[in-house]
């Protein structure tokens, strides 16, 4: 019967047109096979190339480097100051890993130790372009602090870098991603992101929290849009901030990804923010014994959309109930490793985690 069928058409057509049929059809057939499968797929094409982020271990501090595809880089924070230049080395290991030599753009969330402190000790290590933050110092009676600002002061007074001073809504000129300031100096965006602004009913009887008083509140935060993908990073940003911008309306919308606001700690991280950005996936840069606060770590796991939550480290305090599967953990107890967490995404939503400690990556595709 098929042989009739192409006897018939071979008399019916020429040739060229039947292979052409017969490509076609393949073509088709592999295609629907890859929808089918709905198979975890790294583009093929080179141009493609794809976002880099490295949560480095600076125990309890923040230093996360973004290389973006078109190869420019952003850390944000730059970890702690002292013990022999630790965090820094940590930081040039990660460029190194990314192959960058130089950083193009060094973002301070604000002005505490744990932030801004690495800054010198870095500059000193691999060449930076650029320092964004939010401005002066507002925390004048905090002696670390006052220090950790002097010292930035004077980083900046060699005039080897330009500086730019961000304010809500600004578009940071980084290419190949698109990078929003969020708040800066204790203000955030008046007017939701495209997509976003939906009322959010949960407000009215949301618990309120006072303003914080240190430089937490003045976090310079960060949406990353890459493609499809939206990662949210916004530093130290506390409780009160947190609320002003899902409240009274949804101003950010969801993400995909959450760099823990602070830590972890329970300063940050209420559950009417995090059940707003409804993160699938959230990473704690937290130490062993900084941050990953019990009540916090809860509040993230319960949020509606997660599927995995990882850590930079076990956390003391969590103890057995408040730490996620060794898995998830970059540095478990014991000895430190150092350990970082890298994501990869592209633009068509993919993206993976590798715990540098196991050398495992786990795949998300898009939703
Ligand atoms: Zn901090």
């Amino acid at each position: 019967m098929l042989f009739a069928f192409l006897e018939k058409e071979l008399k019916a057509r020429a040739l060229p047109e039947l292979v052409a049929r017969f490509v076609t059809s393949a073509v088709f057939f592999v295609f629907c096979f890859v929808v089918a499968s709905g198979a975890w797929a790294q583009p093929a094409s080179s141009e493609q190339k794809p976002l880099r982020i490295y949560f480095v271990d600076v125990e309890g501090g923040q230093a996360t480097l973004f290389v973006t595809p078109a190869g420019q880089s952003l850390l944000v924070d730059t970890g702690w100051p002292g013990n022999n230049g630790r965090d820094a080395d940590r930081i040039v290991a990660a460029a190194k890993k990314a192959g960058v030599g130089k950083i193009d753009y060094v973002l301070i969330t604000h002005f505490h130790e744990d932030h801004v402190g690495g800054a010198p000790q870095l500059s000193a290590r691999i060449p930076i372009g650029t320092f964004i933050d939010h401005g002066e110092n507002r925390e004048s009676t905090d002696a670390p602090t006052v220090e950790v600002w002097k010292a930035y002061q004077q980083l900046l007074a060699t005039g080897k870098y330009k500086r730019i001073t961000a304010k809500p809504g600004d578009a940071l000129p980084i290419q190949g991603v698109q990078a929003t300031v969020i708040s800066a100096d204790g203000a955030v965006i008046g007017d939701p992101l495209p997509g976003a602004g939906q009322e959010n009913a949960n407000c009215k009887d949301a618990e309120h929290f006072p303003p914080d008083k240190t430089e937490n509140i003045r976090s310079l935060g960060i949406l990353i849009t890459l493609g499809k993908l939206r990662i949210l990073d916004l530093g130290d940003l506390t409780k009160d901030k947190e609320m002003e911008l899902v409240c009274p309306r949804n101003k950010l919308g969801q993400v995909d990804i959450y760099v823990v606001s602070h830590h972890g700690w329970y300063q940050s991280n209420s559950p009417a923010f995090l059940s707003e950005i409804a993160p699938r996936v959230a990473i704690m840069d937290n130490g062993a014994t900084k941050g990953g606060t019990p009540s916090a770590w809860d509040i993230i796991e319960k949020s509606p959309r997660l599927e995995d939550l990882w850590q930079l480290h076990f956390s003391e305090e969590g103890g057995a109930a408040h730490n996620v599967a060794a898995e998830f953990i970059a540095n478990p107890e014991g000895p430190d490793g150092g350990n970082d967490l890298e994501l990869t995404a592209w633009p068509n939503g993919n993206f993976a985690v590798l715990n540098s400690r196991t050398q495992k990556t786990k795949k998300y595709s898009p939703r």
